[in-house]
């Protein structure tokens, strides 16, 4: 008995001993570097597997492959903020529409056969995909709005008309009264947001649509093209010098034509080009860059800090539209079509290629 005691301390010592050698890489190495050494240098058999764990925190190494019992843990670094492009960087998102049970109402909904979609609920999901991605680079990043089926104004379209009976007696259809008068005070709410966190660059997430179904392109918009009617009101003289002397337009400009690009790469669809005859674009905007036009939106003009607002894929080109239906994939637990973590990982590169 006493024999074995010694030995078992001798075999305890040798493990200690060795301890300090290795102990110095605590808190120094992270999960992505191990396991690309262990996949690249150190394991032939895949057996020897089993004698690792391997997660975002630890590396545990086990003494045998059976028992499992921990020889050696190593606590890992997550990744360095140095490797963190977007650490410190605020960024807002507002997921354009209501949807879910505002789509007929706000009419922004597909249905076309058995492929029924709403954009409100494919802007939400994209901006919840997007969210991640950019916190998990470093970002605080804030979202307009908290759900499918709702806006960022306080009050839902039911309790305002509560509130607000008077829009019920002038005999307008409910979907009017509800872009008409409750569209422009939840816009107001999301700019009121975003103004509030200060964020250092914004984006509002749209999925586009067109007249005929025979193309499919990306657009994206900044700040910028008034007409001679937009400077009637002190808020929007204000926010036309805002924008005349704040800078903000250039790094608009920047940021969507990365996005744009990256539109490009991601989605394989190309940018809008004239042949796409988007009829209002020569009326309304500026163009830019291919791609990129200035507009005069509520959200363009409202929102206090560089911006894209992008204008993605058309819904009703029927290839697209057969894929924003297919329900291959899930964010958040939610069942959706895999094209919208394209989406968002479009955006996502775009704000990486603008930030490096
Ligand atoms: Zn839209």
């Amino acid at each position: 008995m006493k024999t074995v005691l010694i030995y078992a301390l001798l075999f305890f010592s040798t493990l200690f001993a060795a301890e300090p050698h290795l102990d110095k890489y605590q808190h120094t190495l992270s999960s992505t570097l191990l396991a690309e050494r262990l996949q690249k240098y150190l394991i032939k058999d895949p057996q020897l597997k089993e004698y690792y764990e391997l997660t975002d925190k630890t590396f545990t190494f086990y003494s045998s492959p059976v028992e499992k019992s921990p020889e050696f843990i190593l606590h890992l670094i997550q990744k360095s903020e140095s490797e963190r492009k977007l650490t410190g960087k605020k960024i807002a998102l507002d997921p354009g529409h209501c949807g879910g049970c505002y789509k007929y109402l706000e009419q922004r909904f597909i249905e076309n056969g058995e492929h029924k979609f709403d954009e409100g609920t494919l802007t939400f999901l994209t901006a919840l995909h997007l969210k991640d991605l950019l916190e998990r680079e470093g970002a605080t990043v804030l979202l307009t709005r908290e759900g499918i089926g709702k806006g960022a104004y306080p009050e839902s379209f039911e309790q305002w008309l509560v509130h607000n009976p008077e829009y019920l007696y002038n005999n307008l259809p409910p979907s009017q009264i509800f872009r008409k008068y409750y569209n422009p005070l939840d816009m107001c709410a999301r700019a009121e947001k975003i103004n509030q966190f200060e964020p250092d660059f914004s984006l509002i997430l749209h999925f586009n649509a067109h007249s005929t179904d025979d193309k499919n392109f990306n657009l994206v918009f900044i700040p910028g093209a008034f007409k001679k009617e937009e400077l009637l009101n002190r808020e929007e003289r204000y926010e036309f010098l805002r924008l005349l002397f704040s800078g903000d337009l250039e790094l608009s400009e920047a940021l969507s034509e990365n996005i744009a690009q990256a539109m490009v790469e991601k989605l394989t669809v190309p940018l809008v080009t004239s042949e796409d005859l988007v009829t209002y674009l020569p009326s309304v905007a500026l163009e830019i860059k291919p791609g990129v036009y200035a507009r005069n939106l509520c959200l363009t003009r409202k929102i206090h800090s560089p911006l894209c607002y992008g204008e993605s894929l058309i819904q009703n080109y029927p290839e697209e539209c057969r894929k924003l239906a297919t329900l291959d994939t899930e964010i958040h637990g939610i069942p959706c079509s895999s094209r919208l973590k394209e989406v968002a990982e479009a955006y996502f590169l775009g704000i990486k290629n603008s930030v490096s």
